[in-house]
């Protein structure tokens, strides 16, 4: 029910984070992963971290709010493998600042990564999907999607569309055998967290004190849903949100 044998695998962002841990996940059962950013260095060696623990996977440069180059990723996708089965869309990134300091270029910065981006990933994989009769769209929500926070406005705003763009994908596409749900990370130890908890004080006890599992995630508990959600397990779940985050959303 989870094997993702010869399938095809692109996960924006795979280079690191939680994008990293979903590929080795998405790897570890089958699949064929192409991990997608723009840090050469950081491909390398996220890529040497795959093949090291069986998992086959390529990584591809790609700045993934520029509409000619994710073109041209998919295109390169087509021509290499004939296919693509599932698309993560986890690149992502922030500006922490109140809402009153933010330049305009700063939202638009944090909008074109977090929420654009993954339009156009979305647009580029469906002809590819249609072509394979299924497909599955994971998206990258946050609890920032749920909740707000006073140093997060793209960031929070971003992400709360990203749970409505999934819907509205869900809908579209569900004729086509794609199935589209967005996972919600809680808190989860990674590049991005690390900036936060050096920019905002205190954080890192209230993520501890306001987490019922009192323990920051780290990307290998995003493998799970990943998997789920790639897999015939899923095939009639869509259009839906999934916390992952130690029941912070809960309590
Ligand atoms: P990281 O900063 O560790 O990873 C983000 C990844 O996105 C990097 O690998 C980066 O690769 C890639 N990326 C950023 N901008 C671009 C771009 N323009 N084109 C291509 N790739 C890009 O963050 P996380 O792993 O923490 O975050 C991953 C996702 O999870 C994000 O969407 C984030 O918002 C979300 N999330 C994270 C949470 C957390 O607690 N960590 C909580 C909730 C949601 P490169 O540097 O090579 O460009």
């Amino acid at each position: 029910m989870f094997d993702l044998t010869s399938k095809i695998a692109l996960v924006t962002g795979g280079n690191g984070g939680i994008g990293l841990g979903m590929a080795r996940g998405l790897g570890q059962s089958g699949a064929t992963v192409l991990i997608v950013g723009r840090n050469a260095e950081k491909s390398a060696s996220a890529l040497r971290e795959l093949q090291s623990v069986g998992v086959r996977a390529e990584s591809l440069a790609c700045d993934v709010t520029d509409e000619a180059a994710v073109q041209a990723l998919f295109a390169q996708v087509r021509n290499r493998h004939g296919r693509l089965d599932i698309l993560v869309n986890n690149a992502g990134s922030t500006v922490r600042k109140p809402p009153q300091d933010f330049t305009l270029a700063e939202w638009n910065q944090v909008m074109d990564v977090n929420l654009t981006s993954a339009f156009l990933c979305a647009r580029a994989a469906h002809p590819l999907m249609v072509q394979a009769g299924a497909g599955k769209i994971i998206n990258i929500g946050s609890i920032m999607s749920i909740f707000g926070a006073p140093y997060a406005p793209a960031y929070c705003a971003s992400k709360g569309a990203m749970v409505q763009f999934t819907k509205s994908l869900a809908t579209a596409w569900a004729k086509d055998n794609i199935q589209v749900n967005t996972v919600l990370p809680g808190w989860i130890d990674t590049e991005l967290t690390q900036g936060a908890r050096a920019q905002v004080p205190g954080l890192n006890e209230r993520v501890l004190a306001r987490t019922p599992a009192a323990r920051w995630g780290v990307p290998e508990d995003l493998a799970g849903v990943a998997v789920f959600l790639a897999s015939k397990a899923s095939d009639f779940v869509t259009g839906t949100a999934i916390p992952v985050d130690g029941g912070y959303a809960s309590a």
